[in-house]
């Protein structure tokens, strides 16, 4: 059955929050899909870039527990194609600063075990930190 949203005051706070932080009119998306059709990391997301922009747009907030904000790789390709010219890379980006600004933490260092720590590439160790700790 298809979910009800309603757009209460915290529905458009949430939208207005994203869109202030991104810098992004998100409400221009017109959802052809153009961006998912791109993106090289669709396969490991749970819902496509048109999916979130849609969530944001519709300011449901379970938007922030999915995994697609976490993945996009800001390769900037459904910028260069979106014909309303909106740039999903900086809207997740929002989402994960939010997330991070409740001090959510998305990699914890001590439950990695140490023998695979060693095997990673220190400076996607210092990245992961950069983007996805408080
Ligand atoms: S390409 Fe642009 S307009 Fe089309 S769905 Fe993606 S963000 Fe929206
Ligand atoms: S910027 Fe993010 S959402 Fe857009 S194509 Fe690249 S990985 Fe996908």
């Amino acid at each position: 059955m298809p979910k009800k949203l309603y757009l209460d005051k915290q529905s458009v706070d949430f939208y207005e929050k994203v869109k202030e932080i991104s810098g992004e009119t998100i409400t221009l998306c017109d959802q052809c899909g153009t961006c998912s059709g791109g993106c090289p990391v669709i396969e490991q997301m749970d819902i496509s870039p048109a999916q979130l922009m849609r969530m944001v747009m519709l300011g449901d907030k379970e938007v922030m527990d999915t995994k697609t904000m976490w993945l996009c790789a800001t390769c900037n390709t459904c910028t260069v194609r979106c014909p309303r010219e909106l740039d999903v890379s900086k809207v997740a980006e929002a989402l994960r600063q939010i997330r991070l600004r409740q001090s959510i933490d998305q990699v914890k260092i001590d439950e990695i075990p140490k023998d695979i720590l060693r095997e990673l590439p220190q400076i996607a160790v210092v990245g992961a930190f950069r983007r996805l700790t408080s």
